[in-house]
């Protein structure tokens, strides 16, 4: 069976200072929960210039006096930039933490320290490997951090589903990809707090099927990266449901 090419590393487990539900748990119970659908690849530290994509020298500073922190945000955006360029020839997933949509230029927040997202477009965009990308933030929460970066940005699009049910949950998608094969590549920020066990309270697990394949059914050219998702027990199972769907609809 075909698998997902998936950039994953074992320093994701490093228990780096952050908040308890923000834990390596999360990364080990998704690991080892799709590895019949994924195939790992590890990815290498994204560089300064990299980050300063993204980000402003203050911040870039600031995250840099927590070693740790730094070191695993760094492997994580590196992890989100191959993940993209894979996704030029075939659908693929960033299983990396922390999170970033909630980075913002000059601000850290929700867990997050840099614009994993973020970083891996403008990457393609300034190697001229795509000319514009559409983001679909399909996290429980808003991605104040990727707005705040690509609002100026006349070549990223981005789109966030804010949904309060889950009939509303899947008309919002639909309408945030139906134009999604216009754009070079789409890139999905994944959260799994939208479950009906997590504080979303919103989507089951054949759902998160169903949103895979509506997504990669949009633009084949297709990659997610992992946002949020704090329902441990349940996150591999949910994770597991996503990539396969994403593997039907490229099959
Ligand atoms: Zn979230």
């Amino acid at each position: 069976m075909k698998k997902i090419k998936t950039t994953y590393s074992p320093s994701f487990l490093t228990d780096y200072p952050t908040v308890d539900c923000e834990n390596p748990d999360r990364i080990k119970f998704i690991h080892s929960g799709i590895k019949d659908v994924a195939e790992f690849i590890e990815p290498e530290p994204c560089t300064l210039s990299d980050l300063a994509l993204c980000h402003s020298e203050e911040l870039i500073e600031t995250v840099s006096r927590r070693k740790e922190v730094f070191d695993t945000a760094s492997l994580a955006a590196g992890g989100a930039i191959m993940a993209a360029r894979i996704a030029l020839v075939e659908p693929s997933f960033a299983l990396v933490r922390p999170p970033g949509h909630h980075a913002g230029h000059d601000f850290n927040g929700g867990f997050c320290f840099f614009n994993n997202m973020a970083i891996a477009l403008k990457d393609l965009l300034g190697h001229d490997m795509i000319e514009n990308a559409l983001i679909v933030d399909i996290d429980l929460h808003y991605g104040n951090g990727t707005y705040d970066i690509v609002r100026s940005d006349p070549r990223i699009s981005f789109r966030n589903i804010d949904a309060h049910s889950r009939e509303s949950f899947f008309s919002y998608l639909d309408e945030a990809l139906k134009d999604a094969a216009d754009y070079d590549i789409l890139g999905c920020s994944l959260g799994f707090d939208t479950y009906i066990r997590d504080w979303g309270g919103l989507l089951n697990t054949g759902d998160y099927r169903r949103i895979g394949s509506s997504l990669a059914s949009a633009n084949p050219r297709f990659f997610s990266i992992l946002e949020g998702g704090y329902y441990i027990a349940d996150l591999g199972t949910n994770t597991r449901s996503f990539l396969k769907g994403v593997l039907e609809a490229c099959s």
